[in-house]
């Protein structure tokens, strides 16, 4: 069946992924494109909406990011965002330039309820503004429907038409009645139903799946994470008995996690994986000997997972296909098929080597936000402690390594890190919290041990509180927690002599270290 879909063109804007996920939480499938698009190819796709993002350019330059007058005259509604609303006014007559006010952050907006977008808003309401330009004037035939005192036009439309425009940012939570502002685009302006939900992306993903894959085999890259779980059942839903499961073992795994993936994982666990566990540490090692730039680390852990499932591929015969449980952040994140900058080559995306011994590669969940995963996951009757695990990046320990990894620093962040977690949740603090785990700093500084002078490592905790990973601020952690973590692991782990926490948030952060 065909969903009814709204596209996001793809402007350069920082909340683009937000616009699409508003989108899905209305019911309503939503996919981004960038703004260099063929108009012809965005018609093929049958939209019923058009959302234009924001973006850091000024509409009114030369060289800035603009699309074909063409867009506006199909019959389709397109909302513009900030930069897209600045693009709609000034290729349609109106006038955009420098505002002599910028506005930014919390704004009251007052609106007109008499507008489709605006119905069930409350008159004054506080939204989220970013912006240097502004519309002075709106083009020809829009009226204007909402105003601030520095921003004349914080939306206008043209109903006939089908096209609005809003100045400010209904996707962010800031935006308080945001969420309203875009489903009645979606319903009242668009048009559509609501025919999406997260089941219907599992059965369409099994069909999609099946009809991909055919006869082919298929091996499927399981780390035990939230997200090459959910992949490996989906794969196993659609494919059954063709699907073989490996588990790579690169010696940069949580304390004891191999044997935990394995339990559950593997043939005496419940499910039929075909799963095959390969013990690959020493040549991770010898791979990351001397090694100490974060980027090449994770190219190196990501190329050299490839060349480990090659190896077992022939063992098991041809394989056509090869999963993997890359989502929607990490695509944005390395700057793949999108506008926005690289932040860090992911290591399911921008780590692949230029040759990979498969016909394809399949991930089914790249459109998905890691929440969306997880009622993914909840649907297909993974258990719940599973499907809450804590997020554990591809490169594991070795991006929680800073500077040259090696086994005595992974048997220190080991430890450190199952000290972290086991007071965590001790204190109660495990569910409440987004992510938490310790890493190794390349530092090393002067102790005292037992009268003794010591020159050891010091440990970073890092704790987080996020709702989808693109954002994040450090968890308040009771300080007395703190303590006993700190001395459980300067005196439990050999070589530690000072534990740090990480305040900071993402951005500047980033959640990982590396
Ligand atoms: N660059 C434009 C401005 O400064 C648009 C900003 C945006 O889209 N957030 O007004």
């Amino acid at each position: 069946m065909q969903h009814e879909k709204i596209i996001v063109m793809d402007f350069g804007g920082q909340y683009n992924q937000l616009i699409a996920r508003r989108v899905r939480e209305c019911n309503v499938y939503c996919e981004i494109y960038s703004y260099k698009r063929d108009i012809e190819e965005i018609k093929a796709m049958n939209p019923k909406g058009i959302i234009l993002t924001g973006g850091p350019n000024s509409a009114y330059e030369a060289d800035s990011p603009t699309y074909s007058k063409e867009l506006f005259e199909l019959g389709i509604p397109v909302l513009g965002i900030c930069y897209g609303s600045q693009l709609m006014m000034h290729l349609l007559g109106g006038h955009v330039c420098k505002a002599p006010v910028r506005e930014y952050g919390k704004i009251e907006v007052a609106v007109d309820r008499s507008s489709a977008m605006f119905g069930d808003v409350s008159e004054q309401t506080i939204c989220w503004m970013s912006h240097n330009d502004y519309i002075e004037k709106a083009a020809p035939g829009f009226k204007v429907t909402a105003h601030t005192p520095d921003c004349p036009v914080a939306a206008a439309e043209d109903p006939e038409r089908g096209l609005y425009a809003l100045q400010f940012h209904p996707e962010v939570l800031h935006t308080q009645e945001g969420t309203k502002m875009l489903s009645n685009f979606v319903y009242k302006v668009c048009g559509c139903k609501g025919d999406w939900r997260m089941d219907s992306f599992v059965e369409s993903s099994i069909e999609a799946i099946r009809a991909k894959v055919g006869n082919g085999k298929v091996l499927c890259a399981l780390s035990g994470g939230v997200d090459s779980s959910v992949a490996a059942v989906l794969l196993s839903k659609a494919v059954g008995q063709q699907l073989t499961c490996v588990f790579v073992d690169h010696g940069l795994l949580r304390k004891n996690e191999g044997d935990e993936v394995e339990a559950v994982f593997g043939p005496s666990g419940p499910y039929n994986l075909n799963f095959i566990r390969v013990n690959a540490q020493q040549r991770f090692y010898d791979k990351l000997a001397g090694v100490t730039e974060p980027e090449k680390k994770r190219k190196i852990i990501g190329e050299e997972f490839i060349r480990v499932f090659e190896e077992e591929a022939k063992k098991i015969g041809a394989v056509d296909f090869l999963v993997q449980g890359t989502i929607y952040p990490d695509v944005v994140e390395s700057g793949v098929g999108g506008e926005s900058a690289v932040i860090k080559s992911h290591h399911n995306v921008g780590g692949l080597p230029d040759y990979v011994d498969f016909k394809e590669i399949i991930e089914p969940l790249r459109d998905l936000f890691k929440d969306e995963v997880r009622k993914a996951g909840l649907e297909l009757g993974i258990p719940e402690y599973l499907v809450y695990r804590q997020p554990f990046p591809g490169p594991g320990l070795g991006i929680r390594i800073i500077g040259e990894v090696t086994a005595e620093k992974v048997r220190i962040v080991q430890d450190a890190d199952a000290i972290y977690r086991e007071e965590i949740a001790a204190a109660g603090l495990d569910r409440s919290i987004g992510q938490y785990f310790a890493a190794l700093t390349n530092m090393r500084s002067v102790g005292v041990m037992g009268d003794e002078r010591t020159y050891d490592y010091a440990v970073a905790l890092r704790a987080v509180n996020t709702v989808d990973f693109m954002t994040a601020e450090a968890a308040e952690i009771p300080y007395s927690v703190l303590q006993k973590v700190t001395s459980r692991i300067v005196n439990e782990v050999a070589h530690v002599n000072r534990v740090f926490y990480d305040c900071t948030s993402k951005p500047p952060g980033t959640i990982e270290f590396e």
